[in-house]
Parts: C-alpha cells; structure tokens; sequence
C-alpha cells in the first residue's frame, strides 16, 4: 500500500509524477519532494516557488517545510528569497538535530553554503500581479492579502513510512517577514508514521489558532477516520473562533492515515485536492464548505479541470498607466 494527498489542483503533476515512483518503491520523503519541486517550478501557479507573487515590497519570500513521520525529523525554512526549491532546502534541514528552522538571510546563507540552485524568483507576470493589485487597491479599496494558496503534500510509501511537506509564497502582498503556518510544525504540516499525516492551507494566522495538522493527527490517534479527524479539525477552530474573532479565515486540510484512508475538510466553496494510491490514479476532487459537520467531496469535472488551466495561464494584462508605480 502506497499513497499520497495534496491541496489544490496544482500538486496534480507533482502527484503523478511522483507517484509513479512510489510504486516502484522510492521513500514518501522523496516523493513528497519530487511532487512539491515540480509545484515550486511551474511558472503559472502563483502562490508556490517561481512566479509566487511578491510581498508589498515586491519581493518574492518563500516558506517550505517538511517532517518525517518515522523519527520526526524537521527542517523549515521561512521567507527565503531566490532560491528555486525552497522544499528541498527545508528536507536538507531535518538531517540535523538542531538549527532546523532558518529565516531570511540565515536560510539563504545555508542554502548557498550547501549548494543549492539560485534563481531569480519574481516573474514578469508576477509583477503584473503586483502592480494590478496597486492599481486595484487604489481603484476600490481592495483588501490585501486575498490571493493565497500554499501546496501541501502527504506521502505514506510501501515501508509505511509518512512525510508531510509544504511550500508557499504565503499571503500576497503581506508585510516583509511575515511567517505563516506553513513553515510552522504542527500548524501548516505534521507527521506520525504510527498514525497519520496532515497539511493545511488558508489564511495561516487562523490555521496556527488551531495548530490544525497536529490536531488532526491527534484526532486519527484517538481513533476518528482521516475525513472525520479533518471535519473535527476544521469544524471546531471554526466554532472556537468565530465567537471571539467574527470573522474565521479559510481552512483547509488534508490528511492521510497509517492505512492509506484519507480525508479532507474546508471552509470554503471548492478546495480542490489530488489524491493518488495503490487503489486510484491521481485524481482531482473537490471539497465543499462544511455544512452541518460534513463536507461533500467530488471528483472535478473535465469542465472544470480544463477551465483551471485556462484561467491559470490566460494572457494577463496590465491595468492602468504603465509608469504609474515604478
Ligand atoms: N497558509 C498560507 C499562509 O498563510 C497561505 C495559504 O495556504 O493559502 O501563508
């Protein structure tokens, strides 16, 4: 028995890909890896690795992490800048005991000393972004921060081994050096080989209120299945917070167990996932909001997996006079 689960459409390439080679015996934590690189790669997926949109002072800061369900290895890396596979820097990290979270110019200063490919990680259309959000902001007051999505990966191989990793640009236009959960142990990922494995995605200030994956985790060990650990998860931070804050951001989860069963929970219309496993090819679901403790999942229509695409690389314009904000 293999598997692996992702968040978002986007892990779908890096699933395929990577599953391919769990079946053919390679460990979770390669895959893991493998999956999230091709993400971090792809130009056109705008909140991962290269073309990741930019903080407001359009620098492109990256969080990675990744944890290894089988003696708990951890490394994590938070807002780094310009380096290609910030996944493959976090993995780097968990082979120490200690010094296995690094930021800013710490982290790329390991990374460099270690080898690991440069790359300059703000694209043309990332810039478009950046500066169509200005020109939209100063249009219509439009909130910062909307437009984010973090790939966060799950893999259990045939040794029954569970790794999670994530990999994010984080919130769009958010402050230089913010941090969200997705580099944060137990809020943006966790690990248990002798459990379960989960990983989150949404607004991370949220996701951290819940130290949501270990939550998850702790809830497989207590005996619920991954679905139902997901919807108690997603369910109850909504319920903890939504009297004392109003206003809940998004949540989303994913989670595989020891077996291979999973899960996943939202907030939200239409989270996309990927699952792959011995029993199923990749394939892409849909998850709706919870309603009534329980989320609905499907898997995506042709129609709405080509519209993806579509809408993913549409030529992109930029909004208003060229020089006004350079
Ligand atoms: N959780 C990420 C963050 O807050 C963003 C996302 O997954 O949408 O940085």
């Amino acid at each position: 028995m293999w598997g692996m689960i992702g968040t978002w459409r986007m892990s779908l390439e890096g699933i395929t890909k990577a599953s391919l080679q769990l079946n053919q015996g390679i460990s979770s934590a390669d895959a893991v890896e493998i999956a999230i690189k091709k993400v971090e790669d792809f130009p056109f997926f705008k909140s991962v690795g290269y073309g990741g949109l930019p903080n407001e002072l359009m620098e492109v800061e990256l969080d990675a992490a990744f944890m290894d369900g089988d003696n708990f290895d951890i490394g994590a890396v938070g807002g780094i800048t310009d380096f290609a596979n910030p996944i493959a820097i976090a993995r780097s990290l968990s082979q120490y005991p200690v010094n296995n979270f690094l930021t800013g110019v710490g982290a790329e200063r390991y990374a460099s000393q270690m080898g690991f490919e440069r790359k300059t990680m703000l694209t043309e259309r990332a810039k478009i972004h950046y500066h169509n959000r200005l020109f939209d902001d100063k249009q219509q007051e439009l909130k910062p921060y909307i437009g984010h999505d973090t790939v966060g990966v799950v893999g259990l191989d045939q040794a029954g081994k569970l790794v999670a990793g994530t990999s994010s640009s984080g919130l769009f236009m958010k402050k230089k050096g913010r941090l969200g959960d997705s580099p944060i142990i137990g809020s943006g990922l966790y690990a248990d080989s002798e459990i379960g494995a989960a990983t989150a995605t949404g607004l991370g200030e949220d996701l951290m209120k819940g130290v949501i994956s270990y939550e998850i985790v702790r809830l497989m060990e207590s005996g619920l299945s991954p679905q139902a650990a997901c919807e108690t998860a997603v369910n109850k931070t909504m319920q903890k917070l939504t009297p004392k804050r109003q206003k809940v951001g998004d949540l989303s989860v994913v989670a595989m167990d020891k077996s291979g069963n999973w899960g996943a929970a939202t907030n939200i219309d239409n989270f996309s996932i990927v699952v792959a496993t011995s029993n199923l090819s990749p394939t892409v679901f849909l998850v709706n909001k919870i309603n009534g403790g329980h989320c609905q999942i499907e898997p995506a229509s042709a129609e709405w997996l080509d519209e993806y695409m579509k809408s993913r690389t549409a030529p992109l314009e930029r909004k208003g006079n060229l020089n006004e904000f350079n």
